[in-house]
């Protein structure tokens, strides 16, 4: 494609609300625009290329793991939501809304309960599990603080993957193959990432992991072992029990529970002194919907104390009871190799999850099994945050000059500059190299044509945009030399050749044939 002709908005402008090195440089470099500033964004052409790219990586390796696209439908109906009764339970997160005849709808945060609909409608038996559907879609959530451009914006693009089986067996199966899956799209994306073990919610089980992107912007902190593979979100990261005595200091923490049904209560937490509040883990010990700050000195009703201080303590309340939820300290020893523990930050990029059938139950999606006998199916499911992918990989892959992006996620393989597109020789040995790299070998080129810049922009542009390679067709053309320059370390390679050849046709397909080769095999 040709620069000249490209709607490629660069700009040296950093957006106010811009933090992160992703958030600056995807705007900056005109992959994508703000729209009124409030996690909303559209994707311009190149955004556009790079977001189809990251789809594609992710769909093929889906398919070939035997999973079948679909696409729901975006509007979805509250009805649905009320089956499974999760339409009171989920907040302001869910947007809502009437249509002319006063029916109640949502955009769809996540597609539970349409891809169950899908299912229960044309699954009826055993012989045709299992089954596994995704679609890559957009997905909607008035979330409370979007921010960072696309790491958290209220309208994002999702890979939602769900599985049907007839056994936990057969869901653990597919569990494990997403995980693999998994690995293989964020290994191909060229990114450094850890599957994490990952909090369940009231769910409760081992049944959830999170794959994260590592780096230091990430909002989430991760609890990894320095000599084994463990690693856990710190809402759900265990270590060795440290054992303490009857001296112990303890601390009291008051918090609010808040309830589904929009009840609340008074909790109080007991935990060692030197120790923090898990409040994920203290959620979880109460089955509450969320926890909040409270400075109210009620009196001890439900009391939960940390499970490591069983026996150390002779609190008194109504209702007592024992649960984890100390949070994992640096330095502590890992419970399986005694190894230390330490935190890492990591951005949240997908996230498997064992559901079971707590879909499959209230929204009635049964089959029948060898014996005749109908059962709810054993259900998973699995999402991609492929638009977050886009800001992850930046996050990963920049310098102070601008993006650098992956092999599987570059706008374009190869820029090719021509330092100034007044000159004639210049000028044609790109047009030239262009045709034969792009047209011939089907390189994905950039020809940066443009009459109207100097070289120093049309350079800038390239280190913003982060192309891999460009290809300096400058004032070296006289002496028969020209530059590939390395995006990454911006480090150059010469191509020399005779200049008394320049306009030869025979000696441009040698020339091409050079550069090709060394793209492909670096
Ligand atoms: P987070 O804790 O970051 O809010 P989540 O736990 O709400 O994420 P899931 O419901 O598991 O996320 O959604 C699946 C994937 O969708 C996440 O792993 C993440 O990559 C992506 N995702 C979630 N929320 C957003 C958002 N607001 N903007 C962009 N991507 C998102
Ligand atoms: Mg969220």
């Amino acid at each position: 494609m040709r620069y000249s002709k490209l709607l490629i908005p660069t700009t040296k402008e950093t957006p106010n609300d811009a933090t992160l090195a992703s958030h600056i440089y995807l705007i900056r470099g005109g992959f994508i625009q703000s729209v009124g500033g409030s996690g909303l964004y559209n994707f311009l052409p190149l955004g556009k290329k790079i977001l189809d790219k990251v789809r594609a990586v992710v769909k093929e390796e889906l398919d070939k793991a035997g999973c079948q696209e679909v696409s729901l439908s975006f509007v979805t109906p509250a009805s649905l939501w009320q089956e499974s009764g999760r339409l009171d339970k989920y907040g302001k997160e869910l947007l809502r809304f009437k249509d002319r005849k006063n029916n109640d709808f949502i955009l769809g945060p996540t597609h539970e309960e349409m891809m169950v609909n899908l299912v229960r409608q044309t699954v009826k038996s055993y012989k045709q599990l299992p089954l596994n559907v995704y679609q890559i879609n957009l997905k909607f959530r008035d979330e409370i603080r979007p921010r960072f451009g696309l790491m958290r914006g209220r309208e994002f693009l999702m890979k939602d993957a769900y599985s049907f089986h007839a056994s936990t067996e057969d869901m653990q199966r597919e569990f494990a193959l997403m995980e693999e899956t998994y690995k293989k799209i964020f290994l191909r994306l060229g990114l450094e990432f850890r599957v994490v073990e990952a909090d369940s919610g009231a769910i409760g089980g081992s049944g959830s992991k999170e794959f994260m992107i590592l780096a230091d912007s990430g909002e989430d902190t991760i609890v990894v072992c320095d000599s084994c593979e463990y690693g856990a979100n710190i809402e759900a990261a265990i270590s060795k029990p440290k054992s303490y005595d009857a001296n112990t200091e303890i601390k009291i923490i008051t918090m609010k529970a808040l309830y589904d049904d929009g009840e609340s209560k008074i909790v109080h937490f007991a935990v060692p002194a030197s120790i923090e509040l898990q409040e994920v883990k203290a959620c979880n010990a109460v089955n509450a919907n969320d926890l909040v700050a409270c400075d109210e000195s009620a009196t001890m009703t439900t009391l939960i104390v940390d499970s490591a201080l069983k026996g150390l303590e002779t609190l008194e309340a109504d209702e007592k009871s024992y649960a984890d939820i100390s949070s994992v300290c640096e330095g502590d020893s890992c419970v399986h190799c005694e190894g230390t523990l330490r935190y890492t930050k990591g951005i949240e990029a997908g996230h498997i999850f064992q559901l079971g059938t707590q879909y499959s139950e209230p929204l009635a999606c049964n089959f029948l099994d060898e014996n005749g006998k109908s059962k709810p199916m054993v259900m998973g499911t699995y999402g991609i945050g492929v638009s977050r992918l886009l800001a992850g990989i930046i996050e990963q892959n920049h310098d102070d000059k601008g993006c650098i992006w992956t092999k599987e996620s570059a706008p374009f393989e190869l820029d090719i500059i021509v330092a100034n597109a007044k000159d004639e020789a210049q000028s044609l040995l790109g047009e030239n190299l262009y045709a034969k790299l792009h047209t011939v070998r089907h390189l994905d080129v950039l020809l940066d044509d443009r009459t109207k810049e100097r070289f120093g922009p049309k350079m800038k542009d390239f280190e913003l945009l982060g192309i891999p390679y460009a290809l300096v067709i400058g004032k070296g053309l006289s002496e028969g030399k020209i530059e590939l320059i390395h995006r990454k370390d911006m480090s150059k390679v010469e191509f020399t050749f005779d200049p008394e050849t320049i306009g030869q046709f025979k000696y441009f397909d040698a020339l091409a044939a050079d550069i090709y080769k060394y793209i492909r095999e670096n």
